[in-house]
């Protein structure tokens, strides 16, 4: 019953959506107030969905609580793990019960664990997913049961059950990367030409298209004058694509590559990896075959291990997303729909998830790299000096 009227106020909400807030403003904010992930430098107060004075609905919390269902991807990857502590943490400091389920990467371990937060009367999903094409009938039944879904980072494709849809602005972390390579090449004053390589991540998850896309919005047009080379000839996105983001996949595509191309002393000047894990395997790839010059390496999440190679000099940057900031953004939004209300959003025209383009709000991602680490990651508590030795 609640949760029928829940849905229709929804429903009605959305209609009349309004833009509240940007990124810019976003993302600076919570970084002092939110308690950090488990792992690191763990401060428990400070409800991160204090942290922005434009949540109105996010003041008044501790109403009547609910339950609330976290579906999340993996434990293998160190970000989804801070997510979901920080997103069980923040929502219990809201007043909400939890139920957070991580999925081990199986699209149907993930399934049965959504039907059953739906069968144990989770109020709102919230859901991470593993392939944004597999939910469509899980979530059908969400739906049935008038019980609003979240996508959380990951955009859920095909399916009308999508309420709202929290993350980074995923292509602007691709042009990022992108430029970083143009500026670090100077490709448009260097004579060049330079060789470059490509990976980036799972084919069913959306984000990887945004990230490969705006890394080549911003690349391609060098790849065509010939300023850069793709020795190994690898430039689609299937071909450069890597099942679950695996670092052990990433590592193989690239002893292959550079035992074609890069094993007679040619140099490799640029790699371009959508993300951290596959940054990694790229990295261990080059430490066991490679000896030329080291290349430009790109990454994303700033993970321990890559901020490690950042310091150490095996990757040039990476882009940091605060999963603090996440979570206490979709805490609001939470906070908003159970109370009846509209979520904040910022992005009305991006995120089309084949049924309609799904209300957003983008987060604004980081440049990090080297110079700036220190005070992105550890004066903001986020990481201690310790988890980086
Ligand atoms: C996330 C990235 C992450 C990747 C692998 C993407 O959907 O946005 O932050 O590196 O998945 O887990």
């Amino acid at each position: 019953m609640k949760r029928k009227v829940l849905s229709a106020i929804l429903s009605a909400a959305m209609v009349a959506s309004m833009l509240v807030g940007c990124g810019s403003s976003s993302s600076e904010a919570p970084a002092a107030e939110a308690p950090a992930a488990e792992a690191p430098a763990a401060e428990e107060e400070a409800p991160a969905a204090e942290a922005e004075a434009e949540a109105p609905a996010a003041e008044e919390t501790a109403a009547g609580g609910g339950l609330i269902g976290v579906a999340m991807p993996t434990k293998d990857l160190q970000r989804w793990n801070q997510d979901g502590s920080n997103m069980e943490e923040q929502l219990k400091a809201a007043g909400y019960e939890v139920d957070l389920q991580y999925a081990s990467n199986d699209i149907q371990t993930q399934v049965s664990q959504i039907e059953n937060m739906i069968s144990n009367g989770c109020d709102l999903l919230v859901i991470a997913s593993i392939d944004g094409d597999s939910l469509g009938t899980v979530l059908a039944q969400a739906k049935e049961n008038g019980i609003p879904v979240i996508a959380y980072d990951r955009l859920i494709m095909n399916t009308d059950a999508v309420s709202y849809y929290a993350t980074f602005d995923n292509y602007m972390v691709g042009t990022v990367q992108g430029e970083y390579i143009r500026d670090q090449l100077d490709l448009d004053n260097a004579d060049g030409p330079f060789n470059i390589e490509l990976i980036t991540g799972d084919p069913g998850d959306n984000n990887a298209k945004f990230f490969f896309g705006g890394a080549m919005d911003v690349l391609q047009p060098y790849i065509d004058s010939g300023k850069l080379v793709v020795k190994s000839g690898q430039t689609s996105f299937e071909e450069c694509a890597t099942a679950n983001w695996s670092t052990e996949t990433a590592q193989s595509r690239f002893d292959a590559i550079i035992a074609s191309n890069y094993s007679d002393g040619t140099n490799l000047d640029a790699v371009l990896a959508s993300n951290d894990s596959t940054a990694l395997g790229v990295a261990n790839s080059l430490a066991a075959n490679y000896t030329g010059e080291y290349p430009i390496l790109t990454g994303q999440d700033c993970d321990i291990a890559n901020v490690k190679n950042m310091i150490a000099g095996k990757q040039s940057m990476s882009v940091f997303k605060d999963t603090r900031e996440l979570a206490s953004q979709v805490v609001k939004m939470v906070d908003a729909i159970m109370k009846g209300g509209e979520a904040p959003v910022n992005n009305t025209k991006d995120y089309d998830n084949g049924t309609g383009v799904i209300p957003s709000y983008l987060c604004e991602p980081v440049f990090a790299d080297v110079n700036n680490y220190k005070e992105l990651l550890i004066d903001s508590g986020y990481y201690t000096e310790a988890d980086l030795q």
